[in-house]
């Protein structure tokens, strides 16, 4: 693998080959000596030009167990707020000796540009770009589900026939986008909950069911809800009445929440906005896997880094 830019196209062996390794990767994650040397003299250079919590620090964390040099660079504060042009950047970052660039950006395509552009001969993983990808938040996603499904026998299997509803803002969603691709390459089953302003045009073409009740979503049971994050900050018009109305309709309310088969798990990719996607009984329950996100998100960050600094990068173009 020489770049993580989306997961539109990535087939399923590889998919369940990356879900595999990841496996690898918690097991050792679960030690009392966390970190593998495995990357030893590499340099990993986080390069956010977007806010992020959980994956900037996940990232930060999978290098660091790797054993490889990790550098931060927020794009606020730095040259880049003084109009330093993501070449530029680059081109440092590329003096500087960088092996891997994980890269989130809030225009859609900044990572492929990157990695097109001969400015830098590093791998590039994709950290987010605006509304377009974010794929390893689905793969993280993905191994999340296929351990709580099948636990310690996970190693090679996929997704076959898994009912996943995503619900709320799609349009707005790399999450979302990333996650249809993937979920679906595994044999997932996938149906889309929105507001119709919510649904991206084209949704048509997408591999999903597409639909506006959450309520009678909810009566098929599925084995997956995920609720999305109402994204705010990318919202130049209103998109729906008002909060309130919005979470009466598709919010997962405690009430909702009860309804649920005890089985069915609630997934969230956060930061999650309490009390109107989700509430916080539902975002806190035993059901929801919203603290195992996080955890499997460094073991599966672990295993991208690993597919792509380890021998097997070597000679290729
Ligand atoms: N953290 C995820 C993202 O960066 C989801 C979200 O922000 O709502 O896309």
């Amino acid at each position: 693998m020489r770049h993580l830019l989306t997961t539109k196209g990535l087939d399923r062996d590889t998919a369940i080959g990356i879900l595999d390794v990841a496996e690898e990767m918690a097991e050792a994650s679960a030690r009392t000596v966390k970190k593998l040397p495995t990357l030893r003299g590499k340099t990993v250079v986080n390069l956010f030009f977007e806010d992020s919590t959980r994956t900037r620090i996940s990232f930060e964390a999978a290098a660091k167990r790797l054993s490889a040099d990790v550098i931060n660079f927020a794009a606020k504060g730095s040259s880049v707020s003084k109009g330093e042009s993501l070449k530029d950047t680059a081109q440092t970052l590329a003096a500087i000796g960088a092996d891997a660039v994980v890269i989130r950006h809030p225009a859609s395509g900044a990572p492929t540009v990157l990695a097109r552009s001969g400015w830098i001969d590093a791998g590039i993983i994709n950290a987010g770009d605006g509304t377009h990808e974010h794929p390893t938040q689905a793969l993280l996603d993905a191994f999340t589900i296929r351990r709580r499904l099948h636990g310690d026998a996970s190693r090679g299997k996929g997704l076959d026939g898994v009912t996943v509803t995503i619900v709320g803002d799609i349009v707005h969603s790399r999450v979302a986008r990333s996650n249809v691709w993937l979920l679906t390459a595994l044999g997932a089953v996938i149906t889309l909950i929105a507001p119709a302003t919510l649904l991206p045009i084209g949704v048509g073409h997408w591999p999903v069911a597409v639909g506006h009740s959450l309520d009678r979503a909810l009566e098929t049971n599925p084995d997956v809800v995920m609720m999305l994050r109402i994204q705010s900050e990318r919202m130049q018009a209103s998109f729906f009445p008002n909060a309130r109305e919005y979470s009466r309709q598709w919010g997962l309310d405690d009430e909702r929440m009860a309804r649920l088969y005890p089985t069915t798990i609630v997934m969230h990719p956060g930061p999650i906005n309490r009390g109107l996607e989700i509430s916080s009984a539902a975002a806190d329950s035993a059901q929801s896997t919203v603290l195992e996100q996080v955890t499997n998100g460094v073991s599966v960050r672990m295993a991208v880094l690993y597919l792509l600094l380890s021998g097997e990068r070597e000679g290729l173009a």
